[in-house]
């Protein structure tokens, strides 16, 4: 039997199957198959580019280069970015401005667009930012305390929250890259960043940080808008010599391994997908070009295999000149000129270049690649690194971001966990006679120091802005010391002056009036905002101007409270210390900080927070807990230092042996029995000790924390 078929009928159908093939062979790209494994859509996807798109996923730009506003808001210029995706094909970018969820939301949406619709294969960009403590460069997101502060917890649990509650509030925006935890190991108080570390114990750091990890990059909580983390600054950025950024580290490789380490391979252990490297030197060598700690401890002994991701501009920074042409005092003069540096760099084990401010980087990658320097094989493994991490986001399946969480932004639940984690990260140092908590009894409470009423000071940092922005730039629905001063004493009169003014001035005698009328007198004192460079200092003394602010308080003779607002220990006058009858510190502890303070001064809250760093004595002689035999401690309060308002005994210490081996365990209990009258909350510090060592052993070194409420007159 034939069957007749007109012609045209045949042309339609030829057509459709046509259509219908090249369809399929679109859609069916392993690369965009989700239910393909990773591994097989990296390798299909790594198949189809060019060796110029596989240099565009290395490299990192900041927005500047595509904001129609450089340095001041982000709004997106469209036709520059659709130029500069088409030619390169760029990979990621990053940094922020401070502004709304909408305004962010429209800015990362027509990016990651424009780059669906320029980029050949349609590979979705990273945006990195540095969300540091809480999504920091949005508005009216909730903002926990730094680093630092959590340490003073001794409950990882804060970090993981820090973590989960940064990635909720922001992820779904587009920021799918925070540059957080830094797990630097803040072990010398003269540097300036030591306010974004865990504090000086690697054992806390390790696990602060991989709780934050595992909150961060939680994709079960925030469904399919997933956030990577970044371990920094790998490694050894946190002891230079001089204490001063950026500035040249000698550090012994036993010291290296056993303090610098551990807090990254914690993280590597915890899965966080990329590392920042250290912009420093350790001993003579630049980290970006040390294939000795990049390739042979991070990958190979460590074992990670995530996206190593250079610093600001820290490949020509291994040159001596920058990319106009000037010499630059602060370069570590390497390499002859830039693209030798980018060779020395990406041989050292560097996956993607924060270039930030040029594209220089791709010509060089593929002058590097003809001349037979950098093998195509090197950048395929750098490539897939960085696919990797884009498909184990998600991003291929959900690249645009969205409004869907838009409530969660600054929502009541977070700031909850953002207060719990303040007033347990302030430490009450000294509390003479019990002073502490202030009866509610009416009374004049007098606060002195402009950072007591100041938002920009409670943040330190990276809140805002690098460098913590303006006071006007913080909602004004956040407390400030002073006004939340006024909510926990309702019935009390707080008076705030912001200065003692000099001797003899009118502003002496407003505060001299002040004085004479007041119960008790609370110096808020510290530092305003600072990080990086901005803030290397030449003396860790406390500023003289607060000094003179604590001294003319003292004068008056009344009974004197000393508020430190902070992001590292400066120094104290030791007679100024001695004779103050409370001394509390705050650090930096973000947008709740303010009712943290207040409520545990009226005792609301009884405060549970220990030094997770040693507080020193003198602005010349600082160490740490773990001290060799040898040393001497000058501190003026103890790692570990922090009062309640009720005291626990320890009896009845069990261990199931006397010794220990290194790789070992031991088992061990205590009892503790809250004493006192009031609930508390309390973490038990276990230390160990080494009797002996081939090499001398420092005299104790944490083992192990844990932290639990106990309420008053009950024995755990
Ligand atoms: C800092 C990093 C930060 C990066 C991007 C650098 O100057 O050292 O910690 O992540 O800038 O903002």
């Amino acid at each position: 039997m034939s069957i007749k078929v007109p012609s045209q009928l045949i042309i339609i159908i030829l057509m459709l199957v046509y259509s219908a093939s090249t369809l399929q062979a679109q859609t069916t790209a392993i690369y965009t198959d989700p239910r393909a494994s990773v591994e097989e859509r990296i390798e299909d996807l790594l198949s189809r580019m060019t060796l110029d798109e596989k240099i565009g996923q290395m490299t990192q730009l900041n927005v500047d280069m595509i904001n129609t506003r450089p340095g001041n808001y982000p709004i997106l210029d469209h036709e520059r970015t659709r130029k500069i995706i088409r030619t390169h094909q760029i990979g990621s970018f990053l940094n922020g401005f401070a502004v709304s969820p909408e305004e962010w939301f429209e800015f990362t949406y027509h990016l990651q667009r424009i780059n669906l619709e320029e980029s050949r294969l349609g590979i979705p960009i990273l945006f990195g930012i540095d969300h540091i403590h809480g999504a920091s460069y949005l508005k009216d997101a909730t903002i926990f305390p730094h680093a630092l502060n959590l340490s003073n917890t001794f409950d990882t649990d804060f970090a993981r929250q820090t973590g989960l509650v940064t990635a909720l509030e922001s992820a779904a925006l587009g920021h799918n890259w925070n540059f957080a935890p830094v797990l630097d190991i803040g072990r010398d108080p003269r540097w300036p960043r030591l306010y974004e570390t865990f504090g000086e114990d690697p054992l806390i750091s390790s696990r602060m940080g991989a709780a934050y990890i595992r909150g961060l990059q939680n994709d079960g909580h925030v469904g399919p808008y997933r956030m990577a983390a970044t371990a920094k600054h790998f490694l050894g950025y946190s002891t230079p010599v001089t204490g001063w950024d950026r500035s040249p580290a000698l550090i012994p490789m036993q010291n290296l391994h056993e303090y610098h380490r551990p807090s990254f391979q914690a993280a590597v252990d915890a899965g966080v997908m990329s590392v920042m490297v250290n912009s420093g030197e350790v001993n003579s060598v630049p980290v970006h070009a040390s294939y000795e700690l990049l390739t042979t401890l991070l990958r190979n002994q460590m074992g990670f295999d995530g996206v190593i991701l250079t610093d600001w501009a820290d490949i020509i920074k291994l040159t001596a000149y920058d990319r106009i042409g000037y010499q630059q005092q602060h370069y570590h003069r390497i390499a002859m000129d830039e693209k030798e540096a980018t060779k020395l760099a990406i041989l050292a084990g560097i996956d993607m270049n924060m270039t930030p401010m040029s594209v220089n980087f791709i010509q060089y990658m593929q002058e590097l690649v003809g001349e037979g320097h950098i093998t195509e094989e090197r950048i395929d493994a750098s490539v897939r690194r960085i696919l990797r991490m884009k498909f184990k986001l998600g991003l291929f399946e959900q690249p645009l971001p969205t409004l869907d969480y838009r409530h969660l932004v600054g929502h009541a639940d977070h700031q909850q966990m953002a207060l719990q984690a303040a007033r347990e990260s302030i430490v009450v140092l000294e509390n003479k006679n019990n002073i502490l908590p202030l009866s509610q009894q009416a009374q004049t409470i007098l606060l002195v120091g402009y950072k007591a009423h100041s938002r920009l000071a409670l943040n330190g940092g990276w809140t805002m802005e690098w460098q913590g922005g303006s006071e006007s730039d913080y909602p004004e629905s956040m407390p400030t010391i002073y006004t939340a001063m006024k909510q926990a004493f309702p019935a009390a009169n707080i008076v705030f002056v912001d200065s003692v003014g000099a001797a003899g001035s009118v502003q002496r005698r407003q505060f001299d009036d002040a004085a004479r009328h007041a119960d008790i007198i609370f110096s808020v004192v510290g530092e305003m905002p600072y990080t990086e460079f901005f803030g290397d200092i030449t003396d860790l003394t406390m500023d003289p101007i607060e000094i003179e602010v604590l001294r003319a308080v003292q004068s008056t003779g009344k009974k004197h409270g000393i508020i430190l607002v902070q992001g590292r220990p400066r120094v104290i006058p030791a007679d100024i210390a001695e004779i103050a009858d409370v001394v509390i510190f705050a650090g930096l502890p973000g947008f709740e900080g303010g009712t943290a303070v207040a409520e545990i001064i009226s005792g609301a809250v009884n405060p549970s927070g220990r030094l997770g760093f040693t507080y020193p004595r003198y602005p010349s002689h600082f160490t740490t807990y773990d001290h060799k035999p040898t040393d001497r401690v000058t501190a003026l309060w103890h790692f570990g230092h922090g009062l309640s308002y009720t005291s626990f005994q320890y009896d009845g210490l069990r261990l199931n042996m006397d010794n220990v081996t290194p790789d070992g365990e031991i088992l061990a209990e205590v009892t503790v029995t809250n004493t006192g009258l009031v609930d508390g909350r309390h973490a038990v510090l276990w230390f160990l000790t080494q009797e002996s060592g081939r090499i001398t052993r420092p005299n104790r070194k944490l083992a192990h924390f844990e932290k639990a409420l106990i309420p008053a007159g009950v024995s755990k």
